[in-house]
């Protein structure tokens, strides 16, 4: 039944003959004659409606039944990947690997000695590939043989070799969740069937890898195509293909982006073209069909059809990955229970940029997901906070750390399964059924689970402090310019209430003044990238708003003065108090004396506290995204939407969550507040627009 492949030499050649005769595909779409989505097979003709003749395999690869299928319900498959695929069950993980396209490759081309990391038994292990093996009966008509993988598990501890006299599976496509490829470039795919012998080789994560940096780049590559009567076509530089990320130049000179979800020949063409889902709509796109003809469905004025030879992969992923030095080091081996710390900047692109990376959504949980994403990919100081938090062998707060803080940063994504884990347990059913407030979720996480001290300490009206893990923005829409920046609004909302800091928290995270899901007071908000809260700080020293002097007056009537910078604070050393006030239209003002710290030199340097933006929860239409920061470049940061897309439909799909870069998120916050503030957001980015005009909530961290 089972058969060893790795000496095998003409297999190479004969899969190749097979290859160009036969076409594999899978269904993608539940057809009419009840064929289930992720069922395979083997396409041997071709109706004039454009309907594939052939037959579906059965458990153990045997023919089941003959018949057709509609090509648009289908995606073709090599023979490899056919093989690769039929061992996996159930049927529906076929597809979930499938929309993997980074990892898929990587599995595809394994050779031996490559590392992997598998989930076995529960437990995330890595292994060394040690042979492809074909499963199901041998030479027999109508057979399609599955392929497995013998894996031998590396020693990362010494007892485990006691554990390597138990043989292990053969294990399924499906069963890897990381491939660390090798660095050397002559090294051939396992299908090859050429032993190349033991190499130690130095590896690194690459499962996140975008498919055009991947080694197939390198390559000429082929392109699959969908539709029968040109199948095969070479392309250089790239490979662009059916779930890639594109950009396309379009006539008026802007740059659209989307995701490719149909190769082939249109109807009435003679070259290869590209369905693009766009990232945004245009009047002139379609819902998937081009020329009257369906190709692929999607929303209405978002499909864009064009010469293949006019998509390039998507530009903001290919410039921002940076290539590496030297050899990177060996990441794998790593005790797949002990912390992850966040994910370091030089990383990020590589290793969570992407599709199916991140949160996957699932069930209203975008809530979750956006905050969890905000909270723990990359923030340095929250992390600390984290890290001394209680932690137990057991329960939410292990559930948690486990199973989606460690696994982000691992292996940077984390199945809707394990959240959904985590939401049953947070006590209040609703929190695993119901889309509920950022800001609930946050106290609860921070108090009820992992039992950190408020965040917040913030005396009102000179009283005692009060503790607070959120601070709710309120201002009059008057108090402030038309478009405020964090900044003006947090210390209007401080001032307009007589609130001070009573210390410097570690984190701070603002929620922006709206109502609900619907109302937004203002329609655009400036995501100050640094907060400087020295002026709203409680016994601290402060400099004189006219002269520079330690100041010891504030007066709140001065605030909206059109003669002294309308907004800013207004603080006064005696001096500068008594004569600002002598002025006829503010004699009637009340200045409050600021507390002081005992005995500070009068001349001594005033220093500034600042804290910086690490995350931006964004909501639009009730559902959240959310912007992070992940480094100290200015242009480092990513945008996460848990639900980015759907596989399949309402009931039997999953949500594809996506990561993408933003560096033009970077480049438009590094520009002046006015800049910002007039900027016309009709001819920003897509992704600008929504940190502009949807924030929900900022989150800041502390720095020094
Ligand atoms: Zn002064
Ligand atoms: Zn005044």
């Amino acid at each position: 039944m089972r058969r060893l492949l790795w000496s095998n030499h003409s297999f190479f050649n004969m899969e190749l003959n097979e290859e160009q005769q036969e076409r594999y595909f899978i269904v993608v779409r539940r057809s009419k004659k009840g064929l289930s989505r992720g069922t395979i097979g083997r396409g041997d003709a071709e109706t004039a409606a454009g309907d594939l003749v052939g037959m579906v395999y059965g458990g153990g690869g045997s023919a089941r039944s003959s018949g057709t299928v509609k090509k648009q319900d289908t995606y073709p498959l090599t023979r490899h990947q056919a093989q690769l695929l039929l061992f996996v069950s159930p049927a529906s993980r076929r597809l979930e690997l499938l929309c993997n396209v980074q990892l898929f490759n990587a599995i595809c081309d394994l050779a031996q000695d490559d590392l992997v990391v598998i989930k076995h038994k529960k437990d995330f292990q890595p292994c060394l590939v040690k042979n492809l093996v074909q499963i199901g009966k041998k030479d027999k008509p109508g057979v399609l043989q599955m392929l497995g993988f013998e894996l031998e598990l590396v020693d990362t501890e010494h007892d485990i070799l006691s554990k390597k006299t138990v043989p292990l599976p053969f294990f399924s496509a499906a069963d890897i969740v990381q491939v660390a490829p090798s660095n050397l470039n002559s090294r051939e795919p396992l299908r090859n069937g050429i032993d190349l012998g033991l190499r130690r080789k130095a590896v690194s994560r690459i499962n996140s890898m975008p498919v055009f940096k991947s080694r197939n780049a390198k390559k000429e590559s082929i392109l699959i195509n969908n539709n029968g009567s040109d199948s095969i076509q070479a392309m250089s530089h790239y490979s662009l293909e059916v779930g890639s990320m594109a950009e396309v130049l379009s006539l008026n000179g802007l740059t659209v982006y989307g995701v490719i979800r149909w190769i082939g020949i249109p109807e009435g063409k003679k070259n290869c073209w590209a369905g693009l889902e766009l990232d945004n709509e245009a009047t002139t796109c379609s819902d998937g069909t081009f020329n009257t003809k369906r190709y692929f469905t999607c929303t209405v004025n978002k499909a864009l059809f064009v010469p293949l030879n006019n998509c390039k992969p998507d530009r903001r992923f290919v410039n921002e990955i940076p290539e590496p030095l030297e050899p990177p080091s060996v990441t794998l081996l790593e005790d797949l229970n002990e912390d992850v710390p966040p994910v370091p900047e030089q990383d990020v692109l590589s290793h969570l940029v992407g599709r199916m990376r991140g949160i996957q959504g699932h069930f209203n949980s975008c809530y979750l997901d956006a905050t969890l994403f905000s909270l723990f990919t990359s923030s340095i100081t929250f992390n600390r906070m984290f890290n001394r938090s209680a932690d137990s062998e057991e329960g939410i707060s292990h559930i948690l750390r486990r199973d989606i803080v460690n696994r982000l940063r691992r292996s940077g994504f984390v199945p809707a399964e394990s959240v959904m884990k985590f939401r049953k347990q947070l006590g209040c059913k609703s929190f695993a059924t119901e889309e509920k407030d950022p800001e609930e979720f946050i106290t609860l996480l921070l108090k009820h689970v992992l039992h950190i001290e408020p965040l917040l300490k913030i005396r009102s009206h000179g009283d005692l402090p009060q503790d607070a893990y959120t601070h709710q923005i309120i201002v009059e829409k008057s108090q402030v310019r038309a478009v405020p920046s964090v900044q003006q609004l947090l210390e209007m909302s401080f001032v307009s209430s007589d609130l001070k800091f009573e210390e410097i928290p570690s984190c701070l995270i603002v929620q922006m003044p709206r109502f609900g899901k619907k109302f937004k007071m203002f329609p655009k908000i400036i995501p100050s990238t640094e907060l400087d809260i020295t002026d709203i700080l409680h016994c601290s020293p402060r400099e004189c708003f006219l002269c520079g002097h330690l100041a010891e007056y504030e007066c709140v009537q001065c605030l909206m003065d059109h003669k002294l910078q309308p907004g800013k604070i207004k603080q006064y050393c005696s001096t500068c108090n008594t004569q600002i006030h002598t002025h006829p239209f503010r004699k009637e003002h009340t200045p409050h004396k600021l507390t002081v710290p005992d005995h500070f030199p009068e001349d001594a340097p005033l220093q500034r506290h600042q804290m910086e933006l690490f995350a931006v929860l964004c909501i639009n239409t009730s559902h959240y995204v959310s912007f992070v920061k992940y480094g100290p470049n200015p242009r480092s940061w990513v945008f996460f939407d848990s639900m980015a897309d759907r596989c399949g439909d309402d009931n039997n799909g999953y949500n594809v969550p996506v990561v993408r870069s933003c560096p033009e998120v970077g480049d438009f916050l590094s520009q002046s507040e006015e800049g910002m503030s007039t900027a016309d957001v009709s001819q920003c980015s897509e992704l600008v627009r929504r940190l502009l005009c949807d924030s929900y909530m900022c989150l800041y961290q502390r720095t020094e």
